[in-house]
């Protein structure tokens, strides 16, 4: 039986790069080696990591001002590397929609002043706050936004910018690379992998090279500061090398759908098609404001917990497979990132008929 994964994380890749990663597990190219056992710093591997940076520039369409670099740890390291780096004394703003904001929020507090400008708590995150209501701090050391909520199934539709002369950071580790926007206007953009670029284990981070420079390098240690992977080619000591290899084929696959704007229009095909449904039903409702439904992680509930949990067991049953929603939270998600194709979409809502049917 055919199963479609609805992991959040890690989450499903494309068909062809698992196949294409099945292969080369065992034998690259004519290394008589499988591309795990592969030196790092060997003739094989090296083209490897300068095609993921080289296809992180061309997705993104960066400009020399940033460093593109790889860095182990995932997206939770980042919550704390980034203050330890970049906060020196000063105050960093956060926008909280969601438990990954509050923790990020949490780790900066380890280093100095973290000051919530806004926050959607008090409704349970069902919404990202408006840009007119932030009480942002004059001269902060950066602002800090988490472009899609994961847990809550939030999404900024419009990405903001911050003052003048504030770096803009984002945590886009369940949105990067499923949409256009401007990498221009950020100062550092970081995600962890297994969302949506390959497995877990390691964090894309696109740096403003001239933020590196902050670092009190007396203070941070060598492998914390981002100077140092950006100096060294994100190759200090050894690298997450799967991870990269791993990137570097999905980032391969999302080139041939036409990069960032091919899957962009596949994915609001998905998500609409999906939100559609609940909406005309009558049985499925969803927590998230309709203005900032994410287009990766769709939250939605049945009219109980029984039936929630009785869903999930029997959707797994039919071939598609974690819809569990976050244990924080309860209910269900549906997480649809670039490599779940269309047919997912459609198996799930014709099952979804049938439980409605047979339930309500
Ligand atoms: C999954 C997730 C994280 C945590 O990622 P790790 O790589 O497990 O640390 C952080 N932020 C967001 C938005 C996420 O979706």
């Amino acid at each position: 039986m055919k199963i479609y994964n609805f992991a959040a994380g890690p989450a499903m890749m494309p068909e062809s790069v698992m196949k294409k990663a099945q292969q080369e597990f065992c034998a690259y190219q004519d290394s008589g080696s499988g591309i795990m056992e592969l030196s790092h710093r060997g003739k094989y591997f090296k083209p490897v990591i300068e095609a993921a940076e080289a296809n992180v520039r061309k997705l993104l369409n960066l400009s020399d001002d940033f460093a593109v670099i790889f860095v182990q740890g995932g997206a939770s390291m980042q919550f704390a590397m980034i203050p330890m780096n970049l906060l020196n004394g000063g105050t960093a703003d956060f926008i909280d929609t969601g438990v990954w904001s509050s923790k990020a929020c949490k780790e900066a507090k380890l280093f100095g002043a973290a000051n919530v400008a806004a926050s959607s708590k008090e409704t349970k995150y069902d919404h990202i706050p408006a840009r007119g209501e932030w009480k942002l701090t004059p001269g902060a050391a950066y602002l800090h936004i988490t472009s899609n909520n994961t847990i809550a199934g939030t999404q900024y539709h419009e990405l903001p910018d911050a003052p003048a002369g504030v770096p803009l950071i984002a945590d886009m580790s369940s949105d990067i690379m499923s949409r256009q926007f401007d990498a221009g206007k950020f100062g550092l953009i970081y995600a962890g992998a297994q969302k949506n670029l390959g497995p877990s284990g390691m964090a894309l981070v696109v740096i403003r090279k001239e933020l590196a420079a902050r670092t009190n390098v007396e203070k941070v240690p060598t492998m914390l500061r981002y100077a140092t992977y950006i100096d060294e080619g994100s190759m200090f000591n050894t690298p997450p090398t799967f991870g990269i290899y791993m990137f570097k084929l999905v980032s391969d696959w999302l080139i041939e759908q036409g990069g960032i704007a091919g899957i962009e229009q596949i994915n609001n095909a998905k998500a609409a098609k999906l939100y559609d449904f609940i909406d005309s039903s009558s049985f499925y409702t969803c927590p998230a404001a309709k203005a900032d439904r994410s287009r990766m992680n769709v939250v939605f509930r049945t009219p109980s917990d029984e039936l929630d949990a009785k869903f999930v067991a029997e959707a797994r049953a039919a071939g598609l497979a974690e819809l569990k929603g976050h244990r924080l939270v309860g209910g269900c998600r549906a997480s649809i990132y670039n490599a779940m194709p269309m047919e997912g979409i459609v198996a799930l809502i014709d099952f979804m008929k049938k439980f409605e049917m047979a339930n309500r």
